[in-house]
């Protein structure tokens, strides 16, 4: 059976590099919910300040996690 290798299929998180389990992760392409995070952060906030290499504080995901779902809940609404 092949299927194993299919499980274990390592991938590059697009964010951070480090390697994991593509089938693990639940965030994929994403190692985790963070660079997740970090990514859509980055693509939404454009001159948001997270461009450093710091993993971010529970603060910094809690003004990205605002901003995305005030800008979720804003679209469609008008
Ligand atoms: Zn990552």
């Amino acid at each position: 059976m092949s299927d194993n290798k299919k499980k274990n299929f390592e991938v590059k998180c697009v964010n951070c590099q480090e390697k994991f389990l593509y089938y693990d992760s639940e965030f994929r392409p994403f190692c985790s919910e963070r660079c997740k995070l970090v990514d859509l952060g980055q693509w939404f906030q454009g001159g948001y300040s997270i461009a450093t290499k710091e993993p971010l504080n529970e603060e910094d995901i809690n003004v990205i996690e605002k901003a995305l779902i005030e800008k979720l809940e804003g679209e469609g609404d008008e």
